[in-house]
């Protein structure tokens, strides 16, 4: 078997291509691959049609080292990836006795249609991956110098499968980092591409990084290497962004949130405009939350704002509902009619109307107070769609409760009282 770490991915599906279903699949794998140190050469999405599945495993075998292809497994005639597997590889398909009994099992006494012993099939001489969450188990084996891992279609049983089966796989066929050779880490409030070029800047000899975009963040790695360079690399990427955007592990905002409120034994109270409860949710994402987190107000109307949390007619009026004045008065106000110890509030524009000169898109007021008193309010400019302008405003939030909580700087912050 060849040994560079090449890989191509192969989604394969009409709905893919007519535009009925998003490809989540060649960026999940694209993103762990890439973290395990492969290069991925190519990810593409066939139809399924026998002419150009055949070809486009051809190439992909004559490319890549590793070739990894989703969907397909399923029992109907539209299901290829068997067939095509087997007729690259030049074996029959051979029937699983023990897959069919799995499967047998899994309908537990139902009528199991005939079509479904498709899906005891796989090519001669191939392995099958168990898939714990479905009837379609995947399988792998060698097609030329290439390593062909195959994985059904649904979200829910490639991502376990991968983890749980196909890293191993990889790991034994291609050698790998053990997990103590891993350093992982979180970027916060960092654009993608800020991130790449700081890793770049601060890489060491040796050690190879992989990161992973989520809604609130973005999940890093760091891997091989001496563990003393693996945490000067660490520092230097901290000195560059700041320590409120460099985390070592994996974290989100609302964990980094509530482990403060937890240390200072402190509830929070929400109280939210632009971001119509985005940070109640992320909050309430988190199981047990209910220790940590009060409850909140959604004051979107400068009418909620004075009559839910007490917000000064006049406040508005003079300073308008996405400026400093507002937001300390919110997470002031907050407080004030809750039983919480840490009041944070968000106002602005998220867009894509309701700009203007002085207050563009993008322009977030937030404040973050304390029932002991005092506070810290920040304004932010953020670009981006309405969505992304309310997902930073909320993370950005809590990293300032959190801050504020544990009596850290925040950025520049811009006034404290
Ligand atoms: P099944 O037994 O469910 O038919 P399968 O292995 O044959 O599984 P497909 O029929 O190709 O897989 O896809 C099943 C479902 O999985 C799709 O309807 C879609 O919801 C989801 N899916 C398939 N491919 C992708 C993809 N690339 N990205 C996201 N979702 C996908
Ligand atoms: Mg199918």
């Amino acid at each position: 078997m060849c040994e560079t770490r090449t890989a191509v991915i192969i989604s394969a599906g009409t709905e893919l291509i007519e535009g009925i279903i998003q490809d989540t699949h060649v960026r999940f794998l694209a993103s762990e691959l890439t973290s395990m140190g492969f290069q991925v050469l190519r990810g593409m999405q066939i139809p399924d049609s026998v002419t150009l599945f055949r070809k486009a495993l051809a190439d992909a075998v004559a490319e890549a080292c590793l070739v990894i292809i989703t969907g397909g497994l399923g029992p109907t005639s539209d299901d290829l990836t068997r067939e095509m597997v087997a007729d690259a590889a030049g074996v029959p398909l051979e029937f699983h006795p023990e897959a069919w009994e799995a499967l047998l099992a899994r309908f537990a006494g139902r009528a199991v249609s005939d079509t479904n012993r498709k899906q005891a099939l796989a090519p001669k001489g191939f392995l099958l991956l168990p898939n714990p969450n479905g009837t379609a188990p995947g399988f792998h084996g060698t097609v030329g110098d290439a390593l062909i891992v195959a994985l059904p279609g649904p979200p829910s049983e490639l991502r376990p499968m991968f983890s749980r089966s196909v890293m191993p796989l990889l790991r034994e066929a291609f050698g790998g980092f053990s997990e103590a050779d891993i350093l992982w880490g979180t970027a916060l409030m960092v654009p993608e591409s800020s991130l790449e070029e700081a890793l770049r800047a601060c890489s060491r000899p040796g050690i190879s990084w992989g990161t992973r975009v989520e809604e609130d963040r973005i999940g890093f790695s760091l891997r091989g290497g001496a563990p003393s360079d693996r945490d000067a690399f660490l520092g230097a990427l901290t000195q560059r962004l700041g320590a409120v955007r460099i985390r070592q592990g994996e974290t989100r905002p609302a964990q980094l949130l509530t482990e403060a409120l937890l240390a200072r034994d402190a509830r929070l109270v929400t109280a939210e405009s632009c971001t119509g409860g985005l940070i109640a949710k992320y909050m309430t994402d988190l199981s047990g939350s209910s220790r940590v987190y009060w409850g909140g107000f959604i004051a979107y109307a400068d009418e909620s704002k004075t009559g839910l949390i007490g917000v000064e007619d006049e406040v508005l009026r003079e300073h308008g509902a996405v400026s400093e004045q507002a937001v300390r008065a919110m997470a002031e106000g907050a407080v004030a009619a809750s039983g919480a110890e840490l009041g944070i509030a968000v106002s602005g524009i998220a867009g894509p109307d309701g700009g203007t000169t002085d207050k563009p898109v993008g322009t977030v007021w937030m404040a973050a107070a304390l029932r002991t008193g005092g506070g810290v309010t920040r304004m932010f400019s953020f670009s981006g769609t309405r969505d992304m302008i309310r997902r930073r405003s909320a993370v950005a939030a809590m990293l300032l409760g959190e801050a504020v909580l544990l009596g850290r700087d925040f950025l520049d912050s811009r006034a404290k009282w």
